[in-house]
């Protein structure tokens, strides 16, 4: 699942190809809307907002993207052959470049003055230029939720996912179910840092890694390895869903070096995750939404 540090990247890719040149087509083949107000408009810049992407033109228009599980852009020349494909729900080109954006969670187009109506919910942004982690310590330091769901919650802080939540809580050595409230703001600090320089190192990346490997099966502790030995202390890590419905999220542990089993969890044994080659974590998101 894409999280801020590939909705940051997508952004910058597509601020790139976009920003002061004129668009030439606009297309929104998803939902109701019609993006033909943006044919001859000029983009000023495409930006990240946690894990949403604003494009915004000179006529005061924000095209509004979020990735969700498994969107994408995909950034072409003008004149290179793009094949058809059904997944495509925004195309959006210029003379030099074309953007098909692919199986996006969500798409709306509205003034550049409303953007807060879409992103005024989300705390401070942990990839943004105004990165304020002193509110987002607080904000976490205030929640009565497990500290692996707070940690989740946008509105607390803006750019986290299931990836770097899980990974962050595992090298902080904190069991996802404490509640944040009682953790104490050193803690949180700690654990706020940590998520931050995992984002940042892995802005520049495609494969994401919090171990410091990007071979596949060694990027990451926990996260996607249920079932297979802890890295650490070679107790079998686990996965256990946290937070309620509808933002029910997956979470991995290590029972052994994180205090616990999780709550309800029964410490039957589980199976490791499809051992495909690639796209482990699309494949288990997939069914871990299920
Ligand atoms: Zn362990």
């Amino acid at each position: 699942m894409p999280e801020g540090d590939v909705v940051l990247r997508t952004a910058r890719r597509l601020d790139e190809a976009f920003a002061g040149a004129v668009l030439r087509r606009a297309e929104l083949r998803w939902g109701e809307r019609d993006a033909s107000v943006l044919v001859g408009d000029v983009t000023t810049e495409v930006v990240a907002r946690g894990k949403h992407i604003l494009h915004r033109t000179r006529a005061g228009w924000t095209l509004h993207s979020h990735l969700r599980m498994e969107g994408s852009w995909h950034l072409a020349h003008a004149g290179e052959r793009v094949p058809a494909r059904p997944d495509v729900r925004a195309v959006l080109a210029t003379d030099a470049w074309i953007g098909l954006g692919l199986r996006l969670g969500m798409l709306d187009l509205l003034r550049t003055d409303d953007e807060h109506r879409l992103v005024g919910h989300l705390g401070p942004d942990i990839l943004g230029a105004d990165w304020d982690e002193d509110l987002a310590v607080r904000r976490l330091g205030q929640s009565p939720s497990p500290i692996g769901e707070a940690l989740l919650d946008q509105r607390n802080l803006a750019g986290v996912g299931t990836l770097y939540a899980s990974e962050s809580l595992f090298l902080e050595r904190l069991h996802p179910w404490a509640r944040a409230d009682t953790l104490g703001a050193e803690t949180i600090r700690r654990l706020v840092r940590r998520a931050h320089r995992l984002l940042h190192a892995n802005v520049a990346h495609v494969v994401q890694s919090s171990t410091g490997s990007r071979r596949n099966g060694e990027n990451a502790y926990v996260h996607a390895r249920s079932g297979r030995p802890c890295r650490r202390c070679h107790d079998t890590v686990r996965v256990a869903m946290i937070g309620d419905a509808p933002t029910r999220r997956t979470m991995f542990y290590c029972p052994s070096c994180q205090g616990g089993l999780a709550p309800g969890d029964d410490g039957a044994p589980q199976q490791p995750l499809g051992a495909g080659s690639r796209g482990r974590h699309r494949g288990y998101s997939a069914r871990g939404r299920a």
